[in-house]
């Protein structure tokens, strides 16, 4: 599905009464700056193949990424959740099925977030973020996140790697985005986009990492660049 739209939360009902990203857990698409950080992640894995590349260039260039993992796919892949682990990143939830929930019911959305978090049991730790498919949220999303302990994490940087056929176009959009506290949005898999995003994700990769280091920011995972719970 290429219908990866901007970040948006719709507003459907009563939401959850507003608060500062960067403060509150019910909704973050950055994060404090004085780490002098962004957080790298990574969604719709994992995918046999484009995961263990993924892996292997992360740990090369040493940059520590939380990956956003559909659940359907963790389970059909175990091995893969055990190689992100042992890669020392973070494991975050991008529901069980990669479908919009702003048309499906609080029951349908309700289960598809507890089934995509038992998902990722595995884990050593529980997931405590959750990254909507499609960067949509509906009241039914908010509710469930909150229900389950998941703080719901957008973005403020990306590439559009699912979209673009020209890598410098994809690093260009990133690069807009670099700054202390950036929540850097990147896809590792081709399953719930289109053909070549993982590997054009893979070979902007480098890039971003010589970009990161001209501009003295560090990579983390989201966990980290966040800090503990509030
Ligand atoms: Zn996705």
């Amino acid at each position: 599905m290429l219908a990866h739209g901007a970040p948006s939360v719709a507003v459907l009902g009563a939401l959850a009464p507003y608060q500062p990203p960067t403060a509150g857990p019910w909704l973050r698409w950055r994060a404090r700056p004085e780490q002098g950080a962004v957080a790298l992640t990574f969604d719709d894995g994992p995918e046999p193949g484009a995961c263990e590349a993924n892996l292997k260039l992360l740990a090369e260039f040493e940059l520590p990424a939380t990956f956003f993992l559909i659940g359907e796919a963790a389970e059909a892949s175990p091995e893969l959740v055990d190689a992100i682990v042992a890669g020392g990143h973070e494991l975050a939830c991008h529901g069980y099925r990669h479908e919009h929930h702003l048309l499906r019911s609080p029951s349908w959305v309700r289960d598809d977030l507890e089934r995509g978090v038992a998902a990722l049991a595995r884990s050593p730790h529980p997931p405590r973020f959750f990254r909507p498919p499609f960067g949509q949220a509906s009241s039914a999303s908010v509710r469930a996140a909150r229900a389950l302990g998941l703080e719901l994490v957008l973005w403020s940087a990306w590439g559009r790697e699912f979209a673009e056929t020209d890598d410098a176009a994809v690093l260009a959009r990133l690069e807009r985005g670099l700054r202390p506290g950036a929540i850097v949005c990147l896809h590792d898999a081709d399953t719930y986009a289109s053909p070549g995003t993982a590997a054009r994700t893979r070979r902007v990769l480098p890039k971003l990492a010589a970009a990161l280091e001209h501009r003295g920011l560090k990579a983390t995972t989201l966990g980290a660049l966040v800090g503990s719970r509030p």
